[in-house]
């Protein structure tokens, strides 16, 4: 199997090859290196090897590689986080996806205003309608008046939108569920909320990045791809 550096090379390329064929710039997609499961010595290998940023899905495990790694890479947590964990979460991540309650998004303001912080969040959407996924629903009324709340919110900062594709091999369905949530993006831009600014679109996994590239996606979340399959 190809080492890190290959496959780091290769994912880039398909990166550049998508924005490309999209009429966009490479520079314009930031890629988060997904570590989850991934020990730390590995995790060293990918940061010599150029990732700048790293995404966690849990608390406990980003508590456990961060004496190793430190801030030698950005660290994004992309899984769903529960309030009681939201003081370790702030101190730990330059920017939660994951975020998909108001009352989270309070805690995280709590938190943060206490630490003397401002937490850039994205909100996730669960634009799939998949009931085993985490997310607000697509709804345009809903996530507005969700945002319209959120804004209101000291100590964070909102600064796009994430979603998790649907699990299948109907490429159109895919497609379909990164567009609505371009669509979702550029309605709440127009909107010009107070506290919410629409920069991140976080769309696209090992299996689907390139698709969501196409769909305008600007943080794509790469794991598997990268450090091969999880046990
Ligand atoms: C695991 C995970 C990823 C990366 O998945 P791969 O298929 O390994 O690229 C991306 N986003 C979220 C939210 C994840 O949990």
């Amino acid at each position: 199997m190809a080492g890190i550096r290959e496959n780091l090379a290769a994912v880039r390329e398909r990166i550049a090859r998508a924005a490309a064929a999209a009429g966009r710039s490479a520079d314009d997609v930031t890629l988060v290196a997904v570590t989850k499961t991934v020990p730390a010595g590995a995790v060293l290998d990918g940061i010599a090897a150029g990732i700048t940023a790293i995404g966690e899905n849990r608390v406990q495990e980003a508590l456990g590689k961060r004496p190793a790694i430190g801030s030698r890479a950005q660290w994004h947590l992309i899984g769903h986080l529960q309030s009681n964990k939201a003081k370790k979460a702030v101190e730990l991540f330059s920017l939660i996806h994951s975020v998909d309650s108001v009352d989270l998004a309070r805690e995280i303001g709590r938190r943060a205003a206490e630490a003397g912080k401002v937490q850039d969040i994205l909100l996730e959407v669960n634009t799939s309608g998949e009931p085993q996924k985490y997310g607000i629903g697509p709804g345009d009324r809903t996530i507005l008046e969700v945002l319209n709340e959120i804004g209101d919110v000291k100590g964070i900062h909102v600064l796009g939108l994430m979603t998790v594709g649907p699990l299948t091999d109907d490429r159109g369905r895919v497609r379909a569920a990164f567009r609505t949530l371009r669509t979702l993006f550029e309605l709440v831009r127009s909107e010009r909320i107070p506290n919410i600014e629409m920069r991140h679109l976080s769309m696209g996994m090992s299996g689907d990045f390139e698709d969501a590239i196409a769909e305008g996606s600007t943080m794509v979340r790469i794991g598997s791809a990268i450090f091969g399959p999880r046990g």
